[in-house]
């Protein structure tokens, strides 16, 4: 079925149920929304856009992409949200690969893009006249459609378009319900993380709740406002990555809030060191949830629950917050070893998924679908464990493991030691070339402001936790580590700075 139906639906029941805001600002109500929509459908259809093809969205955060992501639906057409910070020429390149007729931009993003196919800018005329079109009627689509054409993050290479049909995103919009959280229709999905991304997607559940959206008015992570709005607007609910979730509560930490009118922080994108929900959960009380997931079973793998993480007393409370959770509702998991096999519970291996959030391969790029995905299953190129409860615990990238004299070394494990010192902010651990042991283990610390990281205090906090062979054996003191725009370490700079010289 057509997402758009989701907003058709609620609506037909409630059109004056508040739909979306702009910071505190009431835009739409859902009856006004669906109508934008249907008129945005029957204008981009005028502009020759035809069932099956695709619209690019370069925009920060704003209210147009709710109307554009189901305008676009409605027509039958498929979104590919790029991710505003990307620069010209890479925005450029996935333009170009994914074949958009049309391309979505705003003031700061289309200034100097040479998209290889139409601008038309959300503050422009042209695109206020796409409303004065008639309604048109919600194109059928079929659930292995395509809706979302997901282009990842591109850490080790191009990016690669992930092609997301509607069914994928309707049963990762039911898992939020059965894994995350149930949503009332009072509550508000806020858009502080990139819509292009995770945050976008969340857009889907909580249109089948009937709930309100908001984009603060910043558009992006500006903690004050973030609190601000909770306290005025709330409930929200969010999305946020861990680096964000530790942004907000070094903020709730340095003017005494408790995040009042927040409901629900969902967590996750990459690794949320035990240390750090901790504290968050300390300062914030339970209102996190942790989803894994990846853009080729998008936000939809494993959860470790509200109900989970306020479990204090469980005999094995530290291993479960160190996880992410147990298996989504409609997806199965499974840790194999190279070849495929299943592996007992206990051992790591590679995290395998299969479902009906997997998606359906690679746009254009047959090899690599295939290399990924397998006799049915999705190949994440995670390694982690599963125990006997079900919780899986998520080493690292297969990419990223250390293999020192022999032996494995998952630098998560590491990570998480030296965070346990207070005068250590982030951290994040390779593997550089070695001659003797082939290689070892480099930890590059960012202190925390005005305090001293000490590495022989690091050694020996390592040396009182964990195997004398997983010890870094080099320290680099950074301002901070290198990052990609949706905030995970890019330890591709940090292997590149060692071999510079460190
Ligand atoms: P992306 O496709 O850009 O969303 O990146 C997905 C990758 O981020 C996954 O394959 C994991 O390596 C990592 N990741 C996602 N969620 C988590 C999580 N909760 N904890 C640790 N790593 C995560």
């Amino acid at each position: 079925m057509n997402l758009a139906l989701l907003l058709a639906r609620v609506a037909a029941q409630d059109p004056e149920r508040p739909a979306v805001l702009h910071g505190e600002r009431l835009l739409w109500r859902y009856g006004q929304w669906a109508g934008r929509c249907a008129r945005l459908a029957g204008g981009l259809r005028r502009l020759g856009l035809a069932t099956g093809e695709r619209i690019a969205l370069v925009l920060h955060n704003h209210p147009a992409y709710l109307e554009l992501m189901w305008g676009a639906w409605w027509a039958g057409l498929a979104i590919v949200p790029i991710n505003a910070k990307l620069h010209a020429r890479e925005v450029a390149w996935i333009v170009g690969h994914s074949g958009a007729r049309l391309c979505l931009v705003d003031a700061d993003t289309g200034a100097g893009l040479d998209a290889g196919c139409p601008l038309l800018a959300i503050d422009d005329a042209g695109y206020h006249a796409l409303f004065e079109a008639e309604p048109l009627p919600i194109t059928a689509r079929d659930g292995a459609d395509l809706a979302w054409l997901f282009y990842t993050s591109g850490t080790t290479g191009r990016p690669k378009g992930v092609m997301l049909g509607h069914r994928q995103l309707l049963t990762m919009g039911l898992c939020y319900f059965a894994d995350v959280d149930p949503i009332a229709p009072e509550d508000a999905s806020t858009y502080a993380a990139p819509m292009s991304h995770g945050a976008g997607l969340y857009a889907v559940p909580h249109v089948i709740a009937g709930a309100r959206h908001l984009v603060p008015a910043s558009g992006g992570v500006d903690a004050a406002e973030l609190f601000e709005l909770a306290r005025r607007c709330g409930p929200l609910s969010l999305f946020a990555a861990p680096t964000i979730v530790k942004r907000l509560v070094d903020h709730a930490q340095a003017h005494g809030l408790d995040g009042e009118g927040l409901k629900t922080i969902v967590y996750g994108g990459a690794p949320m060191y035990a240390a750090d929900i901790e504290r968050a959960l300390q300062q914030l009380g339970p209102r996190f949830v942790q989803i894994y997931g990846q853009g080729e079973s998008p936000m939809t793998i494993s959860a470790l629950s509200r109900r989970h993480l306020a479990d204090a007393a469980h005999p094995r409370r530290a291993q479960r917050l160190a996880s992410v959770g147990v298996a989504h509702s409609a997806v199965e998991l499974r840790i194999a070893d190279e070849a495929g096999r299943p592996l007992p519970a206990g051992t790591p291996g590679e995290v395998l998924v299969r479902g009906d959030t997997v998606m359906a391969g690679y746009w254009q790029d047959a090899e690599a679908s295939a290399a990924t995905l397998q006799d049915g299953w999705l190949r994440t190129g995670d390694v982690g464990e599963l125990d006997a409860d079900g919780f899986l615990t998520l080493r690292d990238r297969s990419k990223d493991v250390i293999i020192s004299g022999g032996s494995n070394i998952y630098p998560r494990e590491v990570e998480e030691v030296l965070l346990r010192d207070p005068a250590v902010a982030e951290v994040s651990v390779i593997g550089a070339p070695d001659e003797q042991w082939g290689e070892v283990v480099v930890a590059f610390v960012v202190p925390r402001p005005d305090a001293a990281c000490d590495p022989a205090a690091l050694d020996a906090l390592c040396r009182s936790r964990i195997a004398r062979f997983k010890r870094p054996r080099h320290y680099r003191l950074l301002p901070q580590l290198p990052k990609n725009h949706y905030g995970k370490v890019l330890k591709t700079e940090l292997r590149r700075l060692w071999a510079g010289g460190g």
